[in-house]
């Protein structure tokens, strides 16, 4: 248990959740085989409900958001195949460049509008057929989008950009990490989103506050195939369902709470506005991540996040100037009004530092 003295409040990602009373208790009791031979029948009784909730044929397991981008990328490219994808995404940021390295796909970075593709950004960079041309066979969409801030592309942007990838024979598949919280805070069914997408992956670790474990959904074939690219990843794990017990937990009870950790990031962006050296764009603050900046030239977000951690709040630093932070469960609107009273005090200070330099 945590000294409630001076709890500290952990703003980095909303991957810091811990699991539920009720997940420890289904880890304990979970019915378990060995999965390589599909004989966990915890796991398969999550594969099942994750195709279903997600109006897909079939689902599997793995470790890590980063390794479902990857099975999925290897499952739906040949090596020198063209992925295009958002500029800034998670796959082209920061999954240490396995796309390439593993899958031996060439990214074809393209900026969109704050994390949100349009099929205008995809017919600009696509070719005709040329004997120089690498083939670009699959469009990759970050929904909700992390660097930008948690940002939405929405359902009928979502078909928009199918109806381009399907034109010129190209997949879609969904970067999904936070889908949950897209389709919460449209509130709309999930389904509204993936019926554009071929195949996806979400997280079960993120804010649905699972200890381990994504899902990539797709059709059969799909998922067959990206079963073998797990094993080679060395991704087969035997008796899974410990992981997949609290997973079902999350997709029966876990969704409909992100609806809080949207409000309070709401709360978050708009107190953060009346705080004098930083900036936030409210219009993107959409679901449980906020993202500002610090507009004191002087300033460097590291800098800051190193004071707000003597204070006892973590943020993470994205940028020389720039910070974010996520709302998840565990995280109460006292923690964000106590939260206010630090950036506050810490801008404060940092102003009055800067100008007797
Ligand atoms: C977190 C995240 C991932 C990777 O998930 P890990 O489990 O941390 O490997 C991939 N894509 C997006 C958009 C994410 O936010």
């Amino acid at each position: 248990m945590l000294a409630k003295a001076k709890e500290i409040i952990d703003l980095r990602s909303d991957t810091v959740t811990l699991p539920t009373e009720e997940m420890f208790e289904a880890i304990k009791q979970a019915e378990l085989g060995d999965d390589v031979f599909r004989e966990d029948p915890t796991v398969n009784k999550l594969e099942e409900i994750a195709a279903k909730k997600m109006g897909k044929e079939a689902a599997l397991l793995v470790a890590s958001g980063t390794q479902a981008n990857l099975v999925s990328m290897l499952t739906n490219t040949r090596p020198g195949d063209i992925a295009i994808l958002e500029a800034e995404s998670h796959i082209y940021w920061y999954e240490v460049g396995g796309l390439s390295t593993v899958a031996g796909v060439l990214p074809w970075p393209v900026k969109g509008n704050f994390g949100v593709l349009n099929a205008k950004n995809i017919e600009n960079v696509l070719r005709p057929e040329n004997i120089h041309y690498p083939d670009a066979t699959v469009v990759c969409v970050e929904n909700t989008h992390n660097r930008a801030g948690g940002t939405i592309t929405t359902p009928s942007q979502m078909k928009e950009i199918r109806k381009i990838a399907k034109h010129h024979g190209m997949k879609v598949y969904m970067d999904g990490a936070r889908i949950f919280n897209a389709a919460v805070s449209m509130k709309k069914d999930v389904r509204e989103f993936t019926q554009y997408t071929d195949n996806l992956m979400f997280c079960l670790s993120k804010g649905l506050s699972c200890p381990i474990g994504s899902i990539v959904v797709g059709n059969q074939e799909f998922i067959e195939k990206a079963r073998k690219m797990r094993k080679m990843l060395g991704g087969g794990m035997r008796q899974a369902g410990i992981i997949a017990a609290p997973g079902i937990i999350a997709l029966d009870k876990m969704i409909p709470r992100l609806e809080d950790d949207h409000r309070n990031a709401k709360i978050l962006a708009k107190g953060l506005l009346t705080i004098k050296g930083i900036s936030v764009d409210l219009q993107r603050v959409q679901t449980n991540i906020v993202c500002f900046k610090i507009t004191d030239s002087k300033a460097k977000a590291e800098v800051f996040t190193s004071k707000l951690k003597e204070n006892g709040l973590l943020a993470l630093p994205t940028d020389k100037n720039r910070i974010r932070m996520v709302t998840h469960r565990g995280i109460e609107r006292t923690h964000i009004e106590i939260s206010l009273g630090i950036m506050e005090t810490v801008a404060t200070n940092l102003r009055r530092e800067n100008k007797s330099n």
